[in-house]
Protein backbone atom coordinates (compact mmCIF):
# COMPACT_ATOMS: atom_id res chain seq x y z
CA UNK A 1 0.00 0.00 0.00
CA UNK A 2 1.22 3.80 -0.82
CA UNK A 3 0.35 6.81 -0.09
CA UNK A 4 0.03 9.30 -2.99
CA UNK A 5 -0.22 13.45 -1.91
CA UNK A 6 -1.23 16.50 -4.03
CA UNK A 7 0.89 19.54 -3.10
CA UNK A 8 -0.96 23.08 -3.85
CA UNK A 9 -4.34 21.63 -4.94
CA UNK A 10 -6.06 25.07 -3.78
CA UNK A 11 -5.30 28.37 -4.93
CA UNK A 12 -5.58 30.12 -1.94
CA UNK A 13 -3.63 27.74 0.08
CA UNK A 14 -0.77 28.23 -2.78
CA UNK A 15 -1.13 31.66 -2.41
CA UNK A 16 -0.95 31.70 1.34
CA UNK A 17 2.59 29.92 1.18
CA UNK A 18 3.70 31.61 -1.82
CA UNK A 19 4.29 29.35 -4.11
CA UNK A 20 3.25 29.29 -7.76
CA UNK A 21 -0.37 28.37 -8.92
CA UNK A 22 1.09 24.98 -10.71
CA UNK A 23 0.15 23.93 -14.28
CA UNK A 24 0.33 20.23 -13.42
CA UNK A 25 -0.61 18.42 -10.14
CA UNK A 26 2.21 18.00 -8.53
CA UNK A 27 2.78 15.44 -5.99
CA UNK A 28 5.20 13.52 -3.51
CA UNK A 29 4.41 9.90 -1.38
CA UNK A 30 4.44 8.78 2.13
CA UNK A 31 5.11 4.89 3.27
CA UNK A 32 2.80 2.87 4.78
CA UNK A 33 4.65 3.55 8.37
CA UNK A 34 3.12 7.05 7.66
CA UNK A 35 -0.12 5.83 8.85
CA UNK A 36 -1.55 6.48 12.41
CA UNK A 37 -2.61 3.26 14.13
CA UNK A 38 -6.55 4.01 15.23
CA UNK A 39 -7.02 4.62 18.85
CA UNK A 40 -3.14 6.30 19.22
CA UNK A 41 -2.19 9.38 19.98
CA UNK A 42 0.02 11.52 17.51
CA UNK A 43 3.41 12.17 19.45
CA UNK A 44 5.07 15.85 18.05
CA UNK A 45 8.35 15.05 16.57
CA UNK A 46 11.82 16.01 18.28
CA UNK A 47 13.23 16.77 14.80
CA UNK A 48 10.80 20.26 13.89
CA UNK A 49 10.07 23.28 16.00
CA UNK A 50 7.12 23.96 13.38
CA UNK A 51 4.82 21.24 12.88
CA UNK A 52 2.39 22.11 10.76
CA UNK A 53 -1.47 20.22 9.90
CA UNK A 54 -3.18 20.25 6.40
CA UNK A 55 -6.60 18.61 5.84
CA UNK A 56 -7.54 16.60 3.23
CA UNK A 57 -10.05 14.73 0.90
CA UNK A 58 -8.15 10.76 0.54
CA UNK A 59 -9.49 8.42 -2.14
CA UNK A 60 -9.25 4.94 -1.66
CA UNK A 61 -8.31 3.33 -4.74
CA UNK A 62 -10.51 0.09 -5.60
CA UNK A 63 -8.76 -1.00 -9.36
CA UNK A 64 -5.66 -0.85 -9.90
CA UNK A 65 -4.96 0.37 -12.85
CA UNK A 66 -1.98 2.59 -15.29
CA UNK A 67 -1.98 5.22 -17.76
CA UNK A 68 -6.05 5.76 -16.50
CA UNK A 69 -7.85 7.78 -19.54
CA UNK A 70 -9.68 10.98 -17.24
CA UNK A 71 -13.04 9.47 -18.34
CA UNK A 72 -12.63 6.39 -16.54
CA UNK A 73 -10.87 7.50 -13.51
CA UNK A 74 -14.22 7.22 -11.30
CA UNK A 75 -13.86 3.35 -11.71
CA UNK A 76 -10.97 3.60 -9.82
CA UNK A 77 -12.22 4.91 -5.97
CA UNK A 78 -15.15 4.20 -4.47
CA UNK A 79 -14.57 5.40 -1.05
CA UNK A 80 -13.45 8.98 0.59
CA UNK A 81 -12.00 9.85 3.67
CA UNK A 82 -10.21 12.48 5.55
CA UNK A 83 -6.56 12.55 6.62
CA UNK A 84 -4.32 14.80 8.08
CA UNK A 85 -0.46 15.57 5.87
CA UNK A 86 1.31 16.43 8.90
CA UNK A 87 3.96 18.60 7.72
CA UNK A 88 7.26 19.74 9.37
CA UNK A 89 7.28 23.41 7.94
CA UNK A 90 10.81 24.08 8.69
CA UNK A 91 12.18 21.31 7.60
CA UNK A 92 10.19 21.47 4.34
CA UNK A 93 11.23 25.22 3.89
CA UNK A 94 14.63 23.93 4.05
CA UNK A 95 14.65 21.43 1.47
CA UNK A 96 13.06 23.90 -0.72
CA UNK A 97 15.70 26.53 -0.05
CA UNK A 98 18.38 23.78 -1.17
CA UNK A 99 16.32 21.87 -4.09
CA UNK A 100 16.24 18.91 -1.73
CA UNK A 101 13.28 16.30 -1.65
CA UNK A 102 10.91 16.46 1.40
CA UNK A 103 10.64 13.26 2.73
CA UNK A 104 11.69 14.17 6.17
CA UNK A 105 9.47 16.57 6.09
CA UNK A 106 6.21 15.01 5.09
CA UNK A 107 6.81 10.95 5.21
CA UNK A 108 8.08 10.16 8.77
CA UNK A 109 6.18 8.31 10.99
CA UNK A 110 2.22 8.58 11.77
CA UNK A 111 2.83 11.97 9.78
CA UNK A 112 -0.49 10.48 7.71
CA UNK A 113 -3.73 10.12 10.07
CA UNK A 114 -6.17 8.60 8.71
CA UNK A 115 -9.56 7.38 10.08
CA UNK A 116 -12.72 6.28 8.55
CA UNK A 117 -14.22 5.59 5.02
CA UNK A 118 -17.60 6.61 3.29
CA UNK A 119 -18.56 5.15 0.07
CA UNK A 120 -18.78 7.87 -3.08
CA UNK A 121 -22.18 6.87 -3.20
CA UNK A 122 -23.47 8.61 -0.13
CA UNK A 123 -22.20 12.19 -2.20
CA UNK A 124 -24.90 13.89 -5.15
CA UNK A 125 -21.48 15.05 -6.56
CA UNK A 126 -18.09 14.11 -5.84
CA UNK A 127 -17.08 17.71 -7.35
CA UNK A 128 -19.06 19.16 -3.91
CA UNK A 129 -17.81 17.58 -1.30
CA UNK A 130 -17.66 19.44 2.04
CA UNK A 131 -14.79 19.02 4.82
CA UNK A 132 -13.26 20.36 7.73
CA UNK A 133 -11.11 20.41 10.41
CA UNK A 134 -11.81 21.06 14.62
CA UNK A 135 -9.03 21.31 17.28
CA UNK A 136 -10.10 21.55 20.43
CA UNK A 137 -13.20 22.12 19.37
CA UNK A 138 -12.32 25.03 17.20
CA UNK A 139 -12.75 25.44 13.65
CA UNK A 140 -9.41 25.56 12.53
CA UNK A 141 -9.65 24.70 8.60
CA UNK A 142 -12.77 24.01 5.65
CA UNK A 143 -12.78 22.94 2.12
CA UNK A 144 -15.15 21.81 -0.41
CA UNK A 145 -13.97 19.43 -3.62
CA UNK A 146 -15.16 21.96 -6.05
CA UNK A 147 -12.88 24.18 -5.09
CA UNK A 148 -9.89 22.18 -6.00
CA UNK A 149 -7.37 23.01 -9.35
CA UNK A 150 -7.34 19.44 -10.19
CA UNK A 151 -10.31 17.32 -9.74
CA UNK A 152 -10.45 13.87 -8.12
CA UNK A 153 -10.33 12.35 -12.22
CA UNK A 154 -7.76 14.44 -12.80
CA UNK A 155 -5.30 13.45 -10.35
CA UNK A 156 -6.09 9.79 -11.08
CA UNK A 157 -5.29 10.55 -15.00
CA UNK A 158 -1.54 12.36 -13.83
CA UNK A 159 -0.49 9.95 -11.17
CA UNK A 160 -1.56 6.90 -12.82
CA UNK A 161 1.18 8.08 -16.30
CA UNK A 162 3.59 7.22 -13.80
CA UNK A 163 2.55 5.18 -10.69
CA UNK A 164 0.35 2.00 -11.22
CA UNK A 165 -2.05 2.37 -8.39
CA UNK A 166 -2.96 -0.45 -6.63
CA UNK A 167 -6.57 -1.59 -4.82
CA UNK A 168 -5.90 -0.10 -1.26
CA UNK A 169 -3.39 2.60 -2.40
CA UNK A 170 -4.83 6.25 -0.78
CA UNK A 171 -4.31 9.47 -2.30
CA UNK A 172 -4.44 12.92 -0.06
CA UNK A 173 -5.88 15.31 -2.57
CA UNK A 174 -4.48 18.45 -1.27
CA UNK A 175 -5.23 21.03 1.30
CA UNK A 176 -7.46 24.13 1.53
CA UNK A 177 -6.00 27.53 2.80
CA UNK A 178 -5.58 27.95 7.28
CA UNK A 179 -3.12 25.71 7.44
CA UNK A 180 -1.15 26.07 10.96
CA UNK A 181 0.78 25.16 13.68
CA UNK A 182 0.33 21.88 16.13
CA UNK A 183 0.79 22.05 20.10
CA UNK A 184 1.12 19.13 22.22
CA UNK A 185 -2.35 18.70 23.80
CA UNK A 186 -4.34 19.39 20.87
CA UNK A 187 -7.12 17.38 20.25
CA UNK A 188 -7.76 16.97 16.06
CA UNK A 189 -11.18 16.24 15.02
CA UNK A 190 -11.85 15.77 11.23
CA UNK A 191 -14.79 15.60 9.38
CA UNK A 192 -16.15 15.15 5.72
CA UNK A 193 -19.74 16.78 5.47
CA UNK A 194 -21.43 16.57 8.80
CA UNK A 195 -19.21 13.21 9.14
CA UNK A 196 -16.74 12.72 11.79
CA UNK A 197 -14.39 10.16 9.97
CA UNK A 198 -11.04 11.08 12.35
CA UNK A 199 -10.23 11.86 15.97
CA UNK A 200 -6.91 11.54 17.59
CA UNK A 201 -4.82 13.31 20.44
CA UNK A 202 -1.49 15.15 19.61
CA UNK A 203 1.12 14.28 23.06
MG1 LIG B 1 -0.75 18.50 1.80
Amino acid sequence: MKIICIGRNYIAHAKELKNPVPKKPVFFMKPDTALLPKGKPFFYPAFTNDLHYETELVLKICKNGRHIEQEFAHKYYDEIGVGIDFTARDVQAECKQKGLPWEIAKAFDHSAPLGSFLPLTVFADSGNISFSLKINGELKQQGNSSEMIFSFDQIIAYVSQFITLKIGDYIFTGTPKGVGPVQAGDHFEAFVGESKLLEFEVK
